[in-house]
């Protein structure tokens, strides 16, 4: 397929907001794809593989402009020019690509094969000469490009493609595409797209209109699944109301989520944002061989940190370091001890257990598992109907430094990537959400050179609001416990600016934060409509993908509830 049909998509796709429009134009796209072009999926959703591959495109917004003044004989401190003034990378390639189209006459034809070869070769340079190969892959793309090929490449390049299509929406174009929009389908799609995690593979499919052959994908160890997600609590009472009686309550770990995959004696850890952990984790697999019986499973886990001498359990943020870190690594694993506390059991001996009711997975898990404290356990775990009981066991979560209680149906599927109302989370009510940095504000004085404040943003279908403004949590410097200094978050937010203008930037939203907060407002200065009033940054969570950032709706209807009587425990 030429390039060119994609790029016009994209073009239909932005011209609207509205999400059935969206499907519409998708689904009939979709119905004239061959399957040898079904990898074109990963590229609607900016990517060139699936989610879980590690493998990303990474051109910082420099070499693109290096590549688009190179591409069309433009001085590329005219095209820095061009981007100041006109704020979006892509329109000034376009732009730029328009001018040169009319001072040549050649041009060739540029498939999505082609750009999918050339972009996947991206993440495979290392060494000397990176940069030039790079350019030189980049260049030969932008040259055979028409204007609109040349901006949405470009976008693609830099992460920033805004065509507002997420994977929601390709479910509902397949379902209309190629099953008549049966409603009856859609959950067969999306336990499809659970059990493969790729998209490619189930269009590949999709694409032959017999949903029992989507039925037949099966969950394969090795690769990432995503986690399932809970549901706030808002007391205990509310929870028995959704949850029914008996529920299973289990300690809510303060930890970061581990999803452990054993098969052919190889042992791989995921964190929740499908990278692969394993390296930075020798002794973890040292406790799944040991202490699990099994040939082949999938785990779901939380891993907690603790005081090598009190034992005493210690918070996320000190731990967090250990998914990073890729390099001297025992020492580190001295320093920072994990004990792991498995929950959950996805896949067993050949056979998937997604469709397990919980309690029998949890008897599994009892079966399978050995436990050896402060290495490896079955997570603390109790069934009742009781509610004074649930109240002690809370009391003790929170005594054991653990953030509260999951409370649980028993009876219940595991739902894969999704924020499900059979697993609900009951903790001390705080002002606190996670939320992205999309821009700032470079700092002056004693902070020049540093970006000295951030903007917060939630999150609203594929929007992102601004909901505040923050410079307190941050530090000049670096200790033990606090390593969100500004000279880091400047790091880590200078590759991902897209726009700079005085002193203020906006950046791609990457970089995801824990806001504590007094109070949120209704306010007309932010997009959200929404304020927070004295907010403070106290974590990074570079274990949470994008996709489960705070939203509006979650954010709204807080407020509702919190005017409301508020559970408040210990
Ligand atoms: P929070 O910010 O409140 O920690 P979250 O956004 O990290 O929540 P949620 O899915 O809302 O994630 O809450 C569930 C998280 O709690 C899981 O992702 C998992 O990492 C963690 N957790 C700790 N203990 C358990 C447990 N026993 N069962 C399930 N999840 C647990």
């Amino acid at each position: 397929m030429r390039y060119n049909k994609l790029a016009i998509l994209y073009d239909e796709l932005s011209s609207t907001t509205k999400r059935l429009e969206k499907i519409d134009i998708l689904s009939k796209f979709f119905e004239h794809v061959k399957e040898e072009d079904a990898d074109l999926i990963y590229l609607i959703l900016g990517d060139i593989y699936p989610e879980y591959d590690e493998r990303r495109i990474g051109i910082s917004n420099q070499l693109a402009i290096k590549a688009i003044s190179k591409s069309t004989g433009t001085d590329s401190k005219k095209v820095m020019a061009e981007w100041k003034k006109i704020g979006d990378i892509g329109e000034v390639a376009r732009e730029l690509t328009k001018k040169k189209k009319q001072m040549t006459l050649a041009s060739h034809i540029i498939t999505v094969d082609k750009v999918l070869t050339n972009l996947r070769k991206l993440p495979e340079l290392i060494g000397a000469g990176t940069i030039e190969k790079k350019l030189s892959l980049i260049t030969e793309l932008l040259t055979s490009s028409d204007p609109i090929e040349a901006k949405y490449l470009v976008r693609t390049l830099i992460g920033d493609l805004r065509i507002g299509v997420q994977e929601s929406t390709i479910k509902y174009a397949l379902l209309k595409a190629f099953f008549n929009n049966n409603k009856d389908y859609e959950d067969r799609i999306q336990r499809a797209i659970d059990r493969s995690n790729d998209l490619s593979v189930v269009f590949k499919i999709a694409m032959k209109k017999k949903i029992t052959e989507l039925d037949k994908i099966k969950l394969e160890v090795g690769k990432p699944i995503k986690a399932m997600l809970a549901q706030k609590a808002n007391d205990i009472d509310d929870a028995f109301k959704k949850l029914g009686k008996p529920i299973a309550i289990e300690y809510k770990y303060d930890g970061f989520r581990l999803l452990i995959h054993k098969a052919n004696n190889k042992v791989t850890l995921f964190t929740r944002r499908l990278e692969n952990v394993t390296k930075q984790f020798p002794e973890v697999e040292g406790y799944i061989n040991k202490f699990i019986k099994g040939d082949s499973f999938i785990l779901d886990s939380e891993a907690v940190g603790y005081d090598k001498k009190t034992k005493h359990y210690t918070d996320f943020q000190k731990i967090s370091q250990r998914i990073r870190r890729k390099h001297k690594i025992e020492e580190l694993q001295k320093k920072l001890p994990v004990e792991i506390n498995v929950f959950d059991v996805l896949y067993y001996n050949g056979k998937s257990q997604l469709d397990v009711p919980f309690k029998k997975r949890r008897e599994l898990i009892e079966k399978i598992v050995t436990s050896h404290p402060y290495k490896l356990i079955a997570s603390h775990h109790k069934i009742t109907s009781d509610k004074k009981e649930v109240e002690k066991f809370y009391k003790k979560a929170l005594k054991d430094k653990q953030e509260g209680i999951m409370l649980k149906n028993l009876d219940a599927e595991y739902k894969p990537g999704r924020r499900v109302g059979h697993m609900l989370k009951l903790k001390p009510e705080e002002n606190e959400l996670d939320l992205v940095i999309t821009g700032g504000e470079w700092g002056t004085g004693k902070r020049s050179g540093w970006i000295s404040s951030f903007i917060l943003s939630c999150k609203k279908g594929n929007e992102y609001l601004q909901i505040g403004k923050v410079g307190t949590g941050v530090a000049e410097k670096e200790t033990e416990d606090n390593k969100i200094t500004f000279e880091n978050l400047t790091e880590m937010l200078r590759p991902l600016i897209t726009k700079e203008k005085n002193k203020d930037i906006e950046v791609k939203p990457k970089i995801i934060v824990t806001v504590h907060y007094q109070d949120i407002q209704r306010s007309p200065n932010y997009k959200s409509g929404w304020a927070l009033r004295f907010p403070r940054i106290t974590a990074l969570r570079e274990d949470k993908p994008l996709s489960e950032i705070a939203t509006l709706e979650e954010i709204e209807k807080d407020f509702k509830e919190s005017k409301h009587e508020n559970y408040r425990y210990g």
